[in-house]
């Protein structure tokens, strides 16, 4: 077989190889993004926990000052009470007063729901707090572990490029130019094998004449149907 053809098909055998491990690093890297990812999201409901904290708080005063004005209301009815002079007036005054009692009532029932929220946001806010710090060691743990994984794959991948380049050197610079230019679009299936005398990259049968050109020369001959570089495997 032609010494160049024979390198190829080793330089092909080691892209593959690295083309394999290359996918590795980015999903290690996607684990931890998408942690990362969940503690920013964690992060935003504790923010909208907060904001509600807040809301529930200004629900709080407003209903507070509620109960004082009508407090203050009936203070003021019971001292016209005291000066009434006909049976109508009394009437518009006890209206006045059932509906200021009424208002503190309803008020009162507000600040205790109000309450109650701030109660379970207290504890749903620990809750999160507690989830965050979590994440925070897991993404911590997480990250030195993707550190320790990449670093390995990017020295397998070292080692394959520098037997690569080693190989490289050996081809002709026009054959390895050919090479990578096929490889732009036939990837890990630039150099591939005829199998029952049909190319094992686009799986079309090889017509005699070429055939037995592939058996007798020594030249390197492409699959004329796709035009990857064909070897006969021994
Ligand atoms: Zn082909």
């Amino acid at each position: 077989m032609n010494k160049d053809l024979q390198n190829l098909i080793s330089l092909a055998q080691i892209d593959k190889e690295a083309s394999q491990l290359e996918p590795q690093i980015t999903n290690i890297e996607n684990e931890l993004n998408e942690k990362i990812k969940l503690q920013t999201q964690v992060q935003d409901e504790l923010e909208d926990l907060r904001n509600s904290v807040k809301k529930a708080k200004v629900s709080i005063n407003t209903n507070e000052l509620m109960i004082q004005e009508n407090n203050d209301k009936i203070e003021q009815i019971d001292k016209k009470m005291s000066s009434v002079k006909s049976e109508q007036e009394l009437r518009a005054l006890d209206a006045e007063n059932g509906l200021a009692k009424e208002k503190i009532a309803y008020a009162n029932e507000q600040i205790s729901k109000l309450e109650k929220e701030l109660e379970n946001f207290a504890s749903k806010e620990q809750e999160i707090q507690n989830r965050i710090q979590e994440l925070e060691q897991e993404i911590q743990d997480d990250r030195e572990e993707a550190q320790k994984k990449t670093a390995k794959v990017r020295a397998e991948l070292k080692k394959i490029f520098d037997n690569k380049e080693k190989i490289a050197k050996t081809i002709d610079n026009k054959v390895l130019i050919f090479y990578e230019k096929i490889r732009k679009w036939a990837k890990d299936t630039s150099v591939v094998a005829v199998k029952k005398q049909a190319c094992s990259g686009c799986y079309i049968r090889i017509n005699d004449m070429v055939y037995s050109e592939l058996l007798r020369s020594d030249d390197i001959i492409t699959c004329p149907h796709c035009g990857r570089i064909l070897y006969i495997e021994q």
